[in-house]
């Protein structure tokens, strides 16, 4: 299948690592021209070096705290002076923290919510004149399984991640005539360093093996066994490519079967 991604300009965010990396490569394997984002220089040098070298694209990094909007508005702004415009804008950003409720001061939910709903309402507000410009544009909303059922502890997730589905459903009514869509895409347990670490950081705790730590997770999994970053981003790279032309306004699961559910 020819997803028309050649020469496509994808602004991925939250890039440097994890979910985001992997989508930003899969866009340059298919020919995109990529601009990647995070607060950690160090780290973005890296993943643009990586990226390059081995698929040859060109790719923009740009640091950024996606929690302020001056920073967001320079990120959109240095990415349409290098490559003239944005045709596929992933929204994605770091999670916010586990917690209980009588710990979560107002100060939590504050950042949380800059981070998880503000960054994508913020680059989409940045975005969103170019797309209308040019009639075209692939909007793809990182968020999580949690939109779907709810994860013990994840509080801050669970209830800010709705918010992301309301605007996200709203506003792609009111651009779908103009050949922009927008979609979310939820991801289960996938690999990244970020689920490396907790499962360290649970083996540790319950005293037991990290393959131990990963069983008690793919245990309850119909696929038992954890998501690639490389298969979510295939799915993200559709989703983002001209093939995805009627869809819009969706939210998908790509969890190997664990939301209980029908969707
Ligand atoms: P990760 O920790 O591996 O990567 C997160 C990326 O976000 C990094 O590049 C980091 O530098 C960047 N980042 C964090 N805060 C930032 C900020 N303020 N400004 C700019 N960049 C920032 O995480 P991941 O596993 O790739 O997860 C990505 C998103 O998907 C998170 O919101 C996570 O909660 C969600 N998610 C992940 C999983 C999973 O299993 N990996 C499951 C469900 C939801």
């Amino acid at each position: 299948m020819d997803l028309g991604l050649e020469g496509q300009v994808a602004l991925v965010a939250a890039s440097s690592k994890g979910l985001g990396r992997a989508c930003a490569s899969a866009f340059a394997r298919e020919g995109a021209r990529v601009v990647i984002c995070a607060r950690d220089q160090a780290e973005l040098a890296r993943a643009k070096e990586d990226i390059r070298g081995r698929y040859g694209a060109d790719v923009l990094a740009v640091g950024c705290d996606l929690t302020q909007a001056d920073a967001i508005r320079k990120l959109v702004e240095a990415a349409a002076a290098e490559f003239g415009n944005i045709d596929i804008l992933v929204n994605n950003s770091g999670g916010p923290p586990p917690g209980f409720f009588p710990d979560m001061k107002d100060e939590d939910w504050q950042k949380a919510f800059d981070l998880t709903v503000m960054s994508s309402v913020r680059l989409t507000r940045e975005v969103l004149p170019l797309m209308k410009k040019q009639r075209y544009g692939r909007i793809v909303n990182i968020t999580s399984i949690s939109v779907k059922q709810p994860i013990d502890q994840l509080l801050l997730s669970n209830s800010l991640r709705l918010a992301v589905l309301g605007w996200a459903k709203t506003l792609s009514n009111q651009v779908a005539g103009e050949g922009i869509t927008i979609n979310n895409v939820c991801p289960g347990w996938t690999l990244t360093g970020r689920v490396e670490q907790l499962l360290r950081s649970q083996a540790q705790t319950k005293n037991i093996s990290i393959e131990e730590a990963e069983q008690a997770i793919t245990g309850g999994i119909p696929m038992q066994r954890l998501g690639s970053p490389e298969e979510f981003a295939d799915l993200v790279v559709f989703l983002g490519s001209r093939r995805a032309a009627y869809m819009t306004g969706t939210t998908i699961p790509i969890d190997g079967g664990m939301t209980a559910g029908y969707d």
